[in-house]
């Protein structure tokens, strides 16, 4: 199934000496791959061809995205929720004139270092990951396919998995690899069909250029007279011989003939072409290019439940545009904190946000972020803060469709130089035992609960970091009793936290020998 090869792999090595420092973005799918893509989409022109879409079919489809968000095994660089959602919003913008929107069915953390830098020794694992009836779409380090060694690949399709690989650094709202890859999910090739491999290039290849591609496919004219059957066998996307490639601005002018020997003007802006420098805003696929979308999407809804294909449209799916602003409550003003160890924010939930992104800052600009994380909910407790430091904070408000909502004004407030402890008016008395305690045997917690409550008890050091977190629960009224199971701990201070909406009550214990 892997024996494809790589020809532009070749074309790398004899330039090695001009490229071997050069940063070289391709994209990796698969000259066979792009086989089955050329099948597919003849089946797609054809059966437009054949029974033309009426405008009344065409209603706003909402596509299903898995995002597998990788990490090493130990838990590590995987990629930020905000690059996710920042994509999310790209990719919307990017296919709303097609009735084609995505939207986030599930994150899948994977901690698993082979995956996240040689996934093609987990196809195993990845398949028993994979979910049915959504676009899987694998967040890694390094998206090298199989059997490939050169070349930095952004992000490739494969056929026989029917998923997507990309870069972690690809995912976000900057570059356009995913939309160009999903188009190859969509069944679309590259406008340069058949110089993927190995780009026009008038020393090797002579001038003009062939009537067929080295790939085999005939060569696309600039007058249009062959481009039903030649390149990617779409009219309305003009010629281009892998042009792009290595080209280092929007506007290519080397002078590349057709087999008529006439310039051809290729179109820099395309997602499906390999120009990578022009404005991201300005890239866009043609209207027959949509048209193949739309096809090769509704053949995959009348798949059936099983195969891998299918794609299972979202019904009930919040896609409520946000335009409210969320307002910081506290800590905003500067305002000194109660403590630094476990400092909670919170702010006012905005309609049709289901999640926000949680930015905290030492620096107004957040250039340094110390914290930036999804949040579900409108308050988090904050552990990483240092005492006596300023900081800076602000939310964006988003859900699993709608991604594209500001940031808020920023608030700040300083962190005292104390472990902190607030009342809460749902705890009328707690208490913590034994204490002091020799860490061997179970900490006990007995809390008076005046009125039902959400809160998650935790385990600090002295320097306010977790040592023992537990799942967060509901307390209901009247006595509670809980237990900490503390393992071995070594002699010192430690801070027993309950950790509420409302705030947190500590409890400072004393561990001995
Ligand atoms: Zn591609």
């Amino acid at each position: 199934m892997f024996r494809t090869v790589y020809t532009f792999i070749l074309l790398i090595a004899l330039q090695a000496a001009t490229f071997a420092q050069t940063y070289r973005p391709v994209c990796g799918t698969s000259q066979e791959d792009l086989g089955i893509i050329s099948q597919r989409l003849q089946q797609h022109l054809a059966d437009i061809r054949n029974n033309p879409a009426t405008l009344e079919e065409r209603t706003i489809k909402y596509v299903p995205l898995t995002f597998h968000l990788v990490a090493k095994s130990d838990g590590t660089g995987r990629i930020n929720e905000k690059d996710v959602y920042d994509q999310l919003c790209a990719l919307n913008t990017d296919y709303a004139d097609m009735e084609i929107q995505f939207y986030i069915k599930k994150l899948n953390y994977i901690n698993n270092t082979t995956v996240f830098q040689t996934h093609a020794n987990a196809f195993g694992f990845m398949q028993f990951q994979r979910d049915l009836g959504s676009i899987n779409i694998w967040v890694v380090e390094d998206a090298t396919p199989a059997g490939d060694g050169l070349g930095t690949t952004l992000g490739y399709y494969t056929a026989n998995f029917d998923w997507l690989v990309v870069r972690k650094d690809e995912i976000n709202d900057q570059t356009s690899t995913l939309p160009h890859e999903i188009g190859h999910y969509f069944s679309l090739d590259h406008p340069f069909n058949g110089w993927d491999f190995d780009p026009y290039d008038p020393a090797v290849h002579g001038t003009p250029a062939p009537a067929i591609s080295p790939g085999g496919v005939a060569t696309e004219r600039q007058d249009g007279s062959n481009c039903a059957t030649a390149g990617d066998f779409l009219c309305d996307t003009a010629p281009d011989y892998n042009l792009g490639f290595g080209w280092s601005n929007c506007n290519y002018t080397g002078g590349a003939k057709d087999p008529m020997n006439v310039t051809i003007n290729p179109d820099e802006k395309l997602f499906m072409g390999y120009f990578l420098n022009c404005p991201r805003n300005e890239y866009y696929f043609s209207t027959q290019q949509k048209e193949v979308m739309q096809q090769d999407l509704a053949g995959r809804l009348v798949l059936s439940s099983g195969n891998p294909r299918r794609i299972v449209l979202g019904t009930n799916i919040n896609t409520t545009v946000i335009n409210e602003v969320p307002q910081l409550v506290s800590p905003i003003d500067s305002a000194l904190t109660p403590g630094y160890n476990a400092v909670v924010v919170n702010w006012n939930g905005v309609t049709g946000a289901d999640s926000y992104i949680l930015q905290v800052s030492r620096l107004f600009n957040f250039s340094i972020l110390t914290t930036e994380e999804l949040v579900y909910g409108t308050s988090q407790v904050l552990n990483n803060l240092q005492s006596d430091k300023i900081y800076f904070w602000r939310v964006k408000p988003q859900n699993n469709y709608y991604a594209c909502a500001p940031f808020t004004p920023t608030e700040a407030f300083r962190t005292s130089t104390t472990v902190g402890a607030d009342d809460i008016s749902s705890v009328n008395d707690w208490a913590v035992m034994p204490n002091p305690t020799d860490g061997q045997t179970d900490l006990f917690v007995r809390l008076q609960v005046n009125a039902p409550f959400e809160g998650r008890l935790m385990l600090l050091n002295a320097t306010g970091q977790i040592v023992q977190q537990q799942a967060a629960q509901r307390f209901e009224a009247g006595e509670q009793n809980m237990q900490i199971p503390i393992g071995n701990l070594q002699a010192g201070v430690y801070i027993v936290s309950l950790q509420t909406q409302e705030g947190r009550l500590n409890k400072r214990i004393v561990v001995t020998q």
